[in-house]
């Protein structure tokens, strides 16, 4: 492996490399055959301080790769260890290696980690790599997150390998570069609070509060504070997700990141028909991880969270445990209470009453019941379009409308503010999984990025309301199969 001559802009500074040693285990990627840059995120690159001219010819795929190791690097693969379906396992990056925190110009630390390197100490059975299709979905779908205002870890590149790889069938091998506030996840102080010592779960929590929450490390109950931070920030992140429709699909403890960003997509997609019992992923057979699960799971694994936390938060074990137990309850007031202002901002009502809550449901109970596209529902109502749709025929709709312009009647704010309102909650498009797979088809099959291009053009600003964006709301042929997703690809 080559160090790099010129100034490609990185500016690393290691300090997850500096943590115990049980932490981590460094580890260099595995070179690849044919690295070829095929997605370069040139916004992300430039507000990282990187040089983007650079970068998005050969030097940048050879550092994409894993092949060269850019000056200041240290690379690692992350411990940790969670539960997956509810059973707990040792985990650790199995096919993820960070080659270090960049400071951008901006002086904000992220990390930059290579997702599908090669073998890592943690990679148990698996090859440490990653296919094409899945890396672009992921690409694709972090940054349509990212516009709709939903905190994400994002794309920064993808390069294909020009090796295969050998899922059920032989696919091409690509490597994705992610931008990450940190990749410390619930899961990390789960594999610390279990094998590490008092001692190590400290720094870790010190190391957190630092990184993350720099305001509360003076607080006398700075543990405490963390906890109540980190449920603050899921409370507001899965909120964010029902509001419009998105299922992770595998919300283990290692994919829930401390600070407060979407991660790890895999299995995760859209809703079209508005069904809380919505489930994408294969492999999710029992619903664990439905879309109206979802507020619960976060609880749940919050409460591991916590759990990790306790020989920190009280020396006194039982008073621990009461101090964690409130926070925990705590999450669900403030995760109602988020999507509770999100509908609000969706149905352009400004201020509160007692029974907006009825409302909102009845409204979800209708959308339910007459099979309505969750998005476009919402699209409809704000535009006041409601030729098209089933639901919107029904007395039951005419009733509940006449409520909702009441409703909207009794508030100080115009029709304008509230339309504006609406407009601004409310997305044009979504990436619709009918969409994804076609762009992902021409792309991985026939080396067709157009489509790609224009979808993730479409996706950029989702609240724009082109009419050009209206093809992108249309929804997918019947089809008898339903939609699947699959993890770990
Ligand atoms: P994920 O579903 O991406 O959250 O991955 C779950 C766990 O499996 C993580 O510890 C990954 O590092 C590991 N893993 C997934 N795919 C591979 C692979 N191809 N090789 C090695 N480890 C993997
Ligand atoms: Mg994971």
């Amino acid at each position: 492996m080559t160090k790099e001559i010129k100034d490609l802009g990185w500016n690393f500074d290691n300090s997850y490399s500096r943590l115990p040693k049980s932490f981590f285990s460094s580890v260099n990627p595995t070179a690849v055959s044919s690295p070829k840059l095929i997605i370069f995120n040139h916004p992300l690159a430039a507000s990282l301080g990187l040089n983007e001219e650079a970068l998005q010819c050969d030097d940048g795929a050879a550092v994409f790769a894993g092949n060269r190791i850019p000056e200041g690097a240290s690379p690692l693969a992350q411990a940790y260890a969670g539960h997956q379906f509810g059973h707990f396992t040792m985990l650790g990056d199995g096919r993820a290696i960070l080659l270090g925190e960049q400071i951008t110009p901006k002086g904000n630390r992220v990390d930059i980690q290579l997702k599908g390197p090669g073998r890592t100490p943690y990679s148990r059975g698996g090859d440490g790599r990653a296919a094409l299709g899945p890396m672009l979905r992921e690409y694709i779908i972090s940054e349509a997150m990212h516009a709709l205002g939903i905190p994400t870890t994002r794309g920064l590149a993808v390069v294909t390998t020009g090796e295969s790889v050998i899922r059920e069938t032989e696919l091409p091998g690509a490597i994705l570069t992610r931008v990450a506030a940190s990749h410390l996840r619930v899961a990390t102080f789960q594999y610390v609070a279990k094998w590490g010592t008092v001692e190590e779960l400290r720094v870790l929590a010190d190391y957190t509060l630092k990184r993350h929450f720099p305001d509360l490390e003076a607080n006398e109950s700075r543990y405490l504070s963390l906890l109540q931070e980190v449920i603050k920030r899921q409370a507001m992140l899965i909120a964010k997700w029902q509001l419009v429709g998105f299922i992770h699909g595998v919300m283990n403890t290692d994919n829930m990141a401390i600070s407060g960003e979407t991660i790890d997509y895999g299995p995760c997609a859209f809703m079209d028909e508005y069904d809380p019992e919505t489930v994408f992923s294969s492999i999710d057979r029992h619903g664990r991880y439905a879309y109206g699960n979802q507020p619960y799971i976060g609880g749940w694994n919050l409460a591991r969270f916590a759990e990790s936390l306790l020989p920190l938060l009280h020396e006194d074990q039982e008073q621990a445990v009461k101090l964690a137990q409130d926070a925990i309850s705590d999450y669900m007031v403030q995760y109602k209470s988020n999507w509770l202002s999100g509908m609000r901002a969706k149905l352009g009502i400004f201020n509160e009453e007692a029974a907006d809550e009825a409302l909102f449901e009845n409204l979800l109970t209708m959308m339910q019941k007459y099979h309505a596209d969750y998005t476009n529902t919402f699209r409809a109502l704000t535009f006041e379009k409601y030729e098209d749709m089933a639901l919107f025929r029904t007395p039951e709709f005419a009733q509940w409308n006449e409520q909702w312009q009441a409703r909207k009647e009794r508030q100080e704010e115009s029709k304008a503010s509230s339309n504006q309102l609406m407009q601004n909650s409310n997305p044009a498009v979504i990436p619709r999984n009918h969409r994804v797979e076609e762009a992902l088809e021409a792309a991985v099959q026939h080396g067709d990025y157009s489509l790609m291009e224009k979808l993730l053009e479409v996706l950029s600003s989702p609240f724009a309301h082109t009419s050009e964006q209206a093809a992108y709301s249309t929804l997918p042929a019947p089809s008898t199969q339903p939609y699947r997703t699959f993890c770990g690809t």
